[in-house]
Formats: structure tokens, sequence, C-alpha cells
């Protein structure tokens, strides 16, 4: 697991290529290419687009920057269908990361259980987004108590889609598909103090 201090020795909370990359390829395969291109020219990240960075732990751009590929979804789109986009990229992201990234190959012959609370622990550590919580049944549940992706909107429903989306494909990597649907129950877009991402089992 790389150490966080690895990043650039200031204070900038920065994304590494790994995650960027993974968000291009997802954004491609969702937008084609001239979609995804205009989301990022219209941030200022052309030349990252051009030049996609390679599936490694280098930081590539700011956190804040990072985040402005999602919100820049929304101005391209309006919020409503901003929000299944978010979830495809959440989910295509973790996939091509996982898969070309090569991630998380050494927790693949664990347990289903271990595999995702390892998985999840994981993607905290390198997002530096939220802790997971063990439930007195031992459920991982998921507190993103430092969310910055809802926090200029305002909605009655919850909105973190892009996490809901990279936790259901671990889930699905972990469990195997049609087993667990990833809920956000609470998000900061609502008025809550927290953004917290549960599982449900499929009936
Ligand atoms: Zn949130």
């Amino acid at each position: 697991m790389p150490d966080k201090t690895d990043k650039k020795s200031s204070d900038v909370e920065m994304a590494t290529n790994m995650t960027v990359r993974g968000h291009i390829d997802a954004l491609q395969e969702i937008m084609g290419y001239n979609g995804a291109k205009i989301i990022f020219r219209n941030i200022g990240q052309s030349d990252v687009y051009e030049t996609p960075p390679e599936y490694d732990w280098e930081p590539c751009m700011t956190e804040d920057a990072r985040t402005m590929i999602y919100t820049e979804v929304v101005n391209t789109l309006g919020l409503k269908a901003a929000l299944s986009l978010w979830r495809r990229m959440g989910y295509i992201t973790a996939k091509y990361v996982v898969e070309k990234g090569h991630i998380l190959d050494s927790f693949m012959d664990l347990a289903p259980d271990e595999k995702f609370r390892k998985s999840m622990e994981f993607f905290s550590a390198v997002s530096g987004k939220g802790k997971i919580v063990i439930t007195e049944d031992g459920g991982v549940e998921y507190d993103c108590f430092n969310c910055t992706t809802c926090a200029p909107y305002d909605s009655e429903r919850p909105i973190c889609l892009g996490f809901v989306g990279s936790f259901q494909y671990l889930t699905d990597w972990s469990y195997g598909k049609g087993v667990y649907i990833v809920k956000e129950i609470k998000c900061k877009a609502m008025g809550d103090d927290t953004c917290y991402h549960v599982l449900t089992e499929i009936e």
C-alpha cells in the first residue's frame, strides 16, 4: 500500500495518476473520445487528457482539480443527468484501476468478506476520503465524513454516486454481481453531517 507521505510535501492534497487515468478512460467509455475531451478542456486539463498518465501512484493534479472533473459533468449535463453518469464513472474508474492498475491483486484469493473489507480500507487510504466502519455483525460500511464532491449542491436525495459506483464495483469484485447493492443513506447535500454508504442484500 502506498504511503500517503509519498505525495508532494506541500499541504495541497493531490490526486494520483491512477485515479485520474481511471477517470479519463471511464469518461471516454461513457461519453466517447470527444465528449470526454470537452470536459477536460473546460476545466483547463487538456494536456492531461491529450497525454494521459500511466496507471501509477505519482501525483497528477490537485484533489480540487480532480473534483472539478465531476462538477464539470454537472455543468455540462445538469445535475439530474450527471448523477447516473457519476455512478457509471465511479464504477468504471474503479474497474480500470483494479484491472489495469492491478492495485488489488494481492487480495484476489481472500474470502469475500475480507476481500471487501481490505479493498474498502485500501480505497480509503489511497483516496484520503472517509473511513470504514465495522458493524456489530461484522459488516463493512463507509463513513465519507470529508466528502467534497457533493459540497456545492443541495438535494433531497443522496448524490455522491461516484462513490456509490466505485463501492459497487468493489462489492461486485468481492462477492460477485447481484449479491449486494450499495446505497448512500446520508449525504451532505441533504444537510446531513456526513456521507454514509451501506450494503443492502439483494433479495
Ligand atoms: Zn457527499
